[in-house]
């Protein structure tokens, strides 16, 4: 823009310089030569006076050749000043023709070499109009171009003819002409200049129109182009339509944010994960929670990206199209793998009815894991607990109906059978007692029966309890214990209970001449951080914690040197019911629920529970536990 209005301003510049110098120059020129007609014609004139006098006319052209040399004025040049005679002369040029054209007199000398005159232009019409005449043109004789005044004499009935080279009058022209051009150079230089140092000025409007676009187009709203109301020049009107125009986008835009946060914080405080999608199942727009849960290291909120490299299954594209289709919204649930593993999710699909966002589906998946891990935990839970409840059932009414059938069996069968009724009640017994323990712990999440006790003296407690078990067995219990009061706060009978269960295991399975060594420790760091991170998965509630003072970290260890475990079941061993050995636990009286209660135990008091076992050597069950005072 201001190289163009540069380029225009030394263009109309220079051209109104060349067309007023051009236009000066030809006037001049042509005053020039008015001036020169009038210096001959009063030659002329002088001439005739002087021939018409009777002077012959070489003296007559002396003589005015002397009053021209004397009075310079006439000529008006510089270069005349040089006024002498022989000069004069030079530069004047006398003939005197006949009325036949004829050469009378020349004052260049022989008048015998010259052929006619009559069709000289100047001589032709002088001699027709019986008046003055004037002719500019190249004379072949002296190579330059000359004016030629011829006068009609009429008292001589003859034409006095005075010529003069152009050249020596016009150089009078060129000298003034040149002082023109220097002027009109410096004219046009500071013209130039004036107008570049102003051009700043009226283009400066220009410039901040340009510079407050520019900005808009980048999303500076706030721009404005200042000092509109000090702006007199044309753009004025624009200005101030532009600062209008940038204050309602700037509000619109800022409207257009303010929507766009309470939508987002709307989407944002909804515990479903949000997904809005287009018509071709890119992702519109989707709430916090949904990107922390699809993750995939995508962000649809800066860069769209297609629904199904968010969820990476094909089944929920499937259902918007649906939904789409149907023109309603469809319901289904679905497990889907998530970048921390699988999750179950109930889906909704609602379709956009209103017309300018047709085909946007709004998709909303509520994490129902949970529930449904539960749920079929309870079945799960019911099918074994009936299975396990069958078959000592089983063989009970079995031995009865033996009993009531035969009338005739030896009293000492009768009560082989009625020792196996026994000890099948009694593990359903055990087994009823394990499934209300459980359910206990599970149903309740912290301990109600908190009491301050010492924890050395329960193991000794319980190792008493086992003694004759263990001295049946041939298993020697080893508490690792020193002297001191080992202060815990906790439910008794809970922490007891997993004592019972692990020493009962660890005598178990264990044989002839095995070993069980019962110790206490503090937790090292390393293992109260592990429990941190499993009790982020406990979610606990708020009033739970409160409950549950922050205490000292414990691990309670049971070491065997007994059957041990494979190692590939190790990982399901605190599952309920399961068994390693379900013949053998099941003949020793297991319920398959022990480390299962142990476990949950632990969970009550921030803790958990671990199993490091090698087949044939023995295993180490530890248990850890927040209860140290
Ligand atoms: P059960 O009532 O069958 O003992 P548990 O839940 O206490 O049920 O134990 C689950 C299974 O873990 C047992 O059936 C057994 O196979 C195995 N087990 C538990 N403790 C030990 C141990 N100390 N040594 C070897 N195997 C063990």
């Amino acid at each position: 823009m201001r190289k163009r209005l540069i380029t225009l301003i030394i263009a109309v510049v220079l051209a109104a310089i060349l067309i007023t110098g051009g236009a000066g120059f030809v006037q001049l020129s042509r005053v020039n030569q008015a001036a020169e007609k009038q210096y001959l014609a009063a030659a002329a004139i002088s001439l005739a006076r002087d021939i018409n006098n009777g002077i012959p006319y070489a003296k007559a052209f002396a003589d005015v050749v002397d009053s021209f040399a004397k009075n310079p004025d006439v000529i008006g040049s510089e270069h005349m000043s040089d006024t002498e005679p022989e000069f004069v002369e030079r530069i004047l040029r006398a003939t005197i023709i006949s009325e036949t054209g004829e050469v009378l007199y020349d004052s260049e000398g022989n008048t015998a070499g010259l052929d006619n005159h009559a069709n000289r232009e100047e001589v032709r019409l002088a001699l027709k109009n019986k008046q003055s005449a004037v002719s500019i043109r190249k004379s072949q004789t002296l190579n330059q171009k000359l004016m030629y005044y011829a006068l009609y004499n009429r008292e001589q009935d003859n034409i006095i003819r005075i010529s003069s080279p152009l050249a020596s009058l016009s150089s009078n022209l060129v000298s003034f002409a040149s002082v023109i051009f220097v002027t009109m150079i410096l004219a046009a230089i500071l013209l130039i200049m004036i107008a570049l140092t102003n051009l700043r000025n009226i283009t400066k409007p220009l410039h901040q129109l340009e510079e407050a676009a520019l900005a808009l187009r980048q999303g500076d709203y706030s721009t404005r182009i200042p000092d509109v109301h000090l702006d007199t020049s044309d753009l004025r009107e624009l200005s101030l339509a532009f600062n209008e125009m940038a204050y309602a986008w700037q509000d619109s835009h800022r409207k257009q944010e303010e929507n766009a946060a309470h939508l987002s914080a709307i989407l944002n405080s909804i515990q479903d994960l949000i997904i809005v999608v287009d018509e071709y199942d890119w992702v519109l727009s989707l709430n916090q929670r949904a990107l922390t849960a699809f993750g995939r290291s995508l962000q649809p909120s800066e860069s769209s990206c297609p629904l199904i490299l968010l969820t990476q299954d094909t089944r929920v594209e499937d259902l918007a199209a649906r939904a789409r289709l149907e023109g309603k919204s469809i319901k289904t649930q679905m497990t889907l793998r998530m970048p921390y593993g699988s999750r179950r999710f109930r889906l909704v699909a609602s379709p956009v009815q209103t017309d300018p966002a047709r085909g946007i589906i709004v998709l909303s998946f509520t994490d129902i894991t949970d529930s449904y891990q539960a749920e079929e935990m309870r079945s799960e839970f019911v099918a074994n607990v009936t299975h396990e409840l069958r078959s000592p059932l089983t063989s009970i009414r079995g031995f009865i109906e033996t009993l009531r059938s035969k009338q005739d069996l030896e009293l000492e069968t009768v009560q082989h059978f009625i020792n196996i009724i026994d000890v099948e009640a009694e593990r359903l017994e055990y087994l009823i007692n394990d499934i209300l323990f459980l359910s206990a712990i599970e149903n309740d999440a912290t301990d109600r029966h908190i009491t301050d006790f010492d924890l050395s003296e329960l193991i000794d407690e319980v190792v008493v309890l086992f003694d004759d078990y263990a001295h049946d067995n041939k298993v020697y219990l080893l508490p690792e214990l020193d002297d001191s009061v080992l202060n815990v706060r906790a439910d008794r009978d809970r922490i007891k209970q997993i004592l019972i269960n692990l020493i009962d295991n660890a005598i178990k399975y264990n044989e002839e001449g095995g070993k069980v060594w019962i110790t206490v420790r503090d937790a090292t760091e390393s293992e109260q951080y592990a429990a941190e991170a499993d009790e982020a998965e406990i979610s606990y509630s708020d009033a739970d914690r409160c409950a549950i003072p922050r205490l000292r970290m414990i691990v309670l260890t049971v070491r065997d040197t007994g059957l041990g475990i494979p190692a590939d079941q190790l990982e399901r061993l605190f599952e309920r019911f399961y068994r390693v050995e379900r013949s053998r636990s099941r003949e020793l009286g297991g319920t398959g629920l022990g480390l299962s209660i142990v476990k949950h135990i632990a969970r009550l008091y921030q803790g958990y529970a671990t199993v490091e076992s090698t087949l044939g050597e023995g295993s180490t069950f530890r248990v850890f536990l927040r209860i140290g005072i």
